[in-house]
């Protein structure tokens, strides 16, 4: 896969040349983030990390993975409808963790109380890597499903011009038509006006529900402005402002300080550490009301690593999906080896495989944006050692999720960072696909996949995030 550019990669000149046209392009085609010294302001900004080149992509794996999104929009759909599959599968999380805990007591309250909402929306994120066989041939293997506040698929919509412009300074402009349109943001604004038209009433508003500290600002302006181009009226408020200005009226629609919210897009809200009571309590608020919640919590909880975990177990897929047997096996194919470490004598035998052999494994732990700790070669029989303790009695329930480490085929690049000096690295890709679809009711009214996302980061880091700084933004250049 790293055959595409090894003719310039190594041509410091060219590629310094490339680098310097391909900041200022990125500049002016918005890929921007705030900087970490002023994360509260827009006066200074600086371009969010991206790679000098588009990373090579199997075409078949980017094409399956844009073909089972729509059947993950469908099972996410599915789960989140699901009162008793939730209620088994969280049992034990919620015993030991009280994060889950506590959303799943809003769950539940929302539910006896009864649904105001009727229409809802679902925008997810599922990510990929393209994990290298014994033979040598790749294979698309999911990482996780995001099933809210996932983000990029603003700035991701204008990276690709970038990476052409950078394509032709290094003489590649045959190569340079071939690379993809992508407008996430379109997508993404779709599903929001959509269900914001369903929700029927044209004074009301879409309320961005944003951090505290907003350096991704500019990733969601791009969805924001495309609502505006389509005359909605988009407000941006945080937990806090819902607790001071938030209120329902006795059909339980949710007003902001006397306006009107038609739809809730949470980009916040996912971390235990965002919520104080005062939080919680405007989550409350937001989840009894009537307006289309982004995701609703039912959505939230779908997306858990539990749930994942238990998707993959036999049997599972068919009762959430029964009469979908195509959708279940797009689904299943894209599913990595992942083992519960809950269980006596199977955790037991999984046990003794990682530690005899940690380089195959990779330990993630339940909570979403946890990051990663490997079971690698490095105290990796370490970690799963105080995973395990010295016997099955001692393994806590639920531990984090014990799963196959994916091993893509790294490629040369330059990840492009303000401040940082340029130099080559061995890099590794991960894909995400973007899904949107709105139900009212029980109709399905649209499911589709909304664009995608490649971020690509060094080898040396277990982890992923881009807004944890450790991997940028990337196009794929399918192969
Ligand atoms: P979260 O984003 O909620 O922290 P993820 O499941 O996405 O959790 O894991 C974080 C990162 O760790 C991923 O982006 C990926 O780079 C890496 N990772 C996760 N699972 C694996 C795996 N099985 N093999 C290799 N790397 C992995
Ligand atoms: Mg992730």
């Amino acid at each position: 896969m790293a055959a595409a550019w090894q003719d310039v990669v190594r041509d410091s000149a060219a590629v310094r040349e490339a680098a310097a046209v391909a900041v200022d392009a990125a500049l002016l085609a918005g890929v921007l983030m705030r900087t970490g010294e002023q994360p509260h302001a827009s006066d200074v900004v600086n371009y969010a990390p991206f790679t000098l080149l588009p990373s090579a992509v199997p075409r078949a794996l980017f094409e399956q993975a844009y073909a089972v999104q729509q059947d993950f929009n469908l099972l996410v759909d599915a789960i989140s409808q699901n009162k008793e599959f939730l209620e088994q599968t969280l049992a034990s999380t919620i015993k030991v963790d009280d994060f889950t805990a506590r959303l799943f007591r809003i769950y539940l309250q929302v539910l006896e109380e009864g649904l105001a909402q009727t229409v809802f929306l679902g925008i997810n994120r599922s990510d990929y890597m393209f994990d290298c066989g014994l033979d040598g041939t790749a294979a698309l293997r999911q990482i996780e499903i995001n099933t809210i506040a996932a983000s990029f698929g603003g700035l991701t919509s204008r990276t690709a011009d970038v990476h052409r412009l950078v394509l032709k300074v290094l003489g590649k402009t045959e190569e340079a038509s071939h690379l993809l349109p992508n407008n996430p943001a379109k997508g993404l604004a779709l599903g929001i006006a959509k269900a914001w038209e369903l929700y029927g009433s044209p004074r009301a508003v879409v309320m961005f529900l944003v951090e505290e500290v907003q350096r991704n600002i500019f990733d969601q302006r791009c969805v924001e402005n495309e609502l505006w181009n389509r005359n909605i009226r988009v407000v941006r408020k945080r937990f806090r402002d819902v607790f001071e200005q938030g209120s329902l009226d006795a059909s339980r629609r949710l007003y902001m300080d006397g306006q009107e919210v038609a739809v809730v897009y949470y980009r916040e809200g996912y971390v235990p550490q965002v919520y104080d009571q005062q939080n919680w309590e405007a989550r409350l608020l937001l989840e009894r009301s009537r307006a289309v919640k982004c995701p609703d919590i039912a959505t939230q909880l779908a997306g858990t690593k539990k749930v994942q975990q238990e998707l993959s177990r036999p049997g599972t897929l068919e009762k959430l999906l029964p009469g979908h047997p195509e959708a279940i096996a797009r689904i299943r194919a894209t599913f990595a080896g992942l083992y519960s470490l809950d269980e006596g004598e199977e955790g037991d035998r999984i046990a003794a495989t990682a530690i005899a052999d940690p380089d195959r494994f990779v330990l993630k732990p339940q909570r979403e944006g946890g990051g990663m700790s490997w079971a690698g070669p490095l105290g990796g029989s370490i970690v799963v050692w105080a995973v395990f303790g010295t016997g099955s009695s001692s393994v806590p329930a639920p531990g984090p999720v014990l799963r196959d480490k994916l091993k893509p085929q790294p490629a040369l690049n330059y990840l492009l960072r303000a401040h940082s000096s340029l130099r080559v690295s061995e890099c590794i890709s991960e894909l995400g696909i973007f899904g949107v679809y709105v139900r009212q009711g029980q109709d399905l009214v649209l499911n589709r996949a909304a664009g995608h996302l490649l971020r690509t980061k060094a080898i040396e880091h277990a982890d992923g995030g881009v807004a944890a700084g450790v991997a940028v933004l990337d196009t794929p250049y399918l192969v």
